[in-house]
């Protein structure tokens, strides 16, 4: 990771990279703690930590200086005299930025975010791991589940379950909030659990994920209660049919626009276009959101182990709306699916 780093500051002409975020701190220098500052300059690797991590940072940050600090970590960074330094403009906290700039009046700061989060797109053997043990306790989770879902059961009674099981089968958390909604309330895209009970006819939408040695997992499935219209029904395959179609096109070397295009044909010939509100997807790894994005606009390309998210979705005010969401991972011909969970329809 260090040498992949100072490759990029050479072809970005910095002479270092201040890291101040939990995750790419933890991504490029093994510190898991919720406190420190990694400097990498072209020569060395520094972790700078209080007197509660010293011993956590030296076990874990293997090629790193771990120096501790006292009083200010920013006077000890401006020591090095860094003329070009790169920083995390989406995420450094605006007191933080100031103290550096203070400590460093006469350094030219640079936002180098782009570019580390680009460099966590593509995962390792180790990463990879992770995330489909993630999967695997997520789809377990939505197997038990089927099983706890019916006429009266809460919305939050559904979350609380999930979260129980992935917690009990060795998640870490969940990877964000769980969403469970159902009738007109799964209509909101990111609806979160409310006391409603479930009704039948409802469709129920379900996206949940759980967090494994620090990956992500997430997925969705919606699944009716009891006897559904017939124009539920048919969101419900026209959602399945593009998620489907979206999953036959990606590969390495696709343009992530065309993977949501061919998603988005589907839905706008069924004339449902305005109700698909969101992307096709994302990555997934020690976030739950991040590069790439497959979105309208995205000129990415994917590439071999990058790991997305297929998630078209359908959701008609006052009727219902339809998710239907695997993690994927990408390889020269296609993809490995890490969600197994059945996604024909399910009446309960
Ligand atoms: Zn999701
Ligand atoms: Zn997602």
């Amino acid at each position: 990771m260090i040498n992949k780093i100072k490759a990029e500051l050479i072809r970005n002409k910095l002479d270092g990279v201040v890291i101040t975020s939990k995750t790419n701190r933890r991504y490029f220098s093994g510190f898991t703690g919720s406190d420190g500052i990694v400097l990498i300059t072209e020569n060395e690797a520094y972790l700078f930590v209080d007197g509660r991590y010293t011993t956590q940072a030296e076990q874990q940050a293997t090629g790193f200086k771990v120096i501790k600090f006292t009083a200010s970590p920013y006077d000890l960074i401006a020591e090095f005299k860094i003329k070009n330094l790169g920083f995390e403009g989406d995420s450094i906290l605006f007191s933080t930025y100031n103290k550096l700039k203070q400590a460093m009046p006469d350094a030219d700061f640079r936002d180098f975010s782009f570019v580390l989060e680009n460099m966590r797109m593509v995962k390792n053997d180790g990463e990879r791991l992770k995330i489909k043990q993630a999967a695997k306790i997520a789809d377990d989770a939505f197997a038990h589940i089927i099983k706890k879902i019916k006429v009266g059961a809460s919305e939050r009674d559904i979350a609380i379950e999930l979260e129980f099981f992935m917690r009990k089968s060795g998640a870490e958390g969940v990877s964000f909030d769980l969403i469970v909604a159902s009738g007109i309330r799964s209509a909101l895209p990111h609806g979160g659990p409310s006391d409603k009970k479930i009704e039948y006819g409802d469709m129920v939408l379900m996206d949940f994920g759980c967090i494994f040695d620090g990956y992500c997992s997430d997925m969705t499935r919606t699944v009716a209660v009891g006897e559904i219209s017939k124009e539920k029904e048919k969101i419900y395959n026209v959602v399945l049919i593009a998620q489907k179609a979206a999953l036959a096109c990606i590969k390495a070397g696709v343009e992530c626009q065309n993977a949501d295009k061919t998603a988005r044909d589907i839905i706008c010939s069924f004339d449902y276009g305005e109700y698909f509100s969101h992307s096709l997807g994302h990555g997934v790894g020690l976030e739950i959101h991040e590069e790439p994005r497959l979105s309208t606009r995205s000129e990415q390309i994917l590439q071999k182990n990058m790991m997305v998210t297929v998630e078209p979705g359908v959701y008609i005010p006052n009727l219902c709306g339809v998710r239907i969401e695997d993690l994927v991972c990408i390889t020269d011909d296609g993809y490995e699916n890490f969600t197994k969970s059945e996604k024909e329809l399910i009446i309960i």
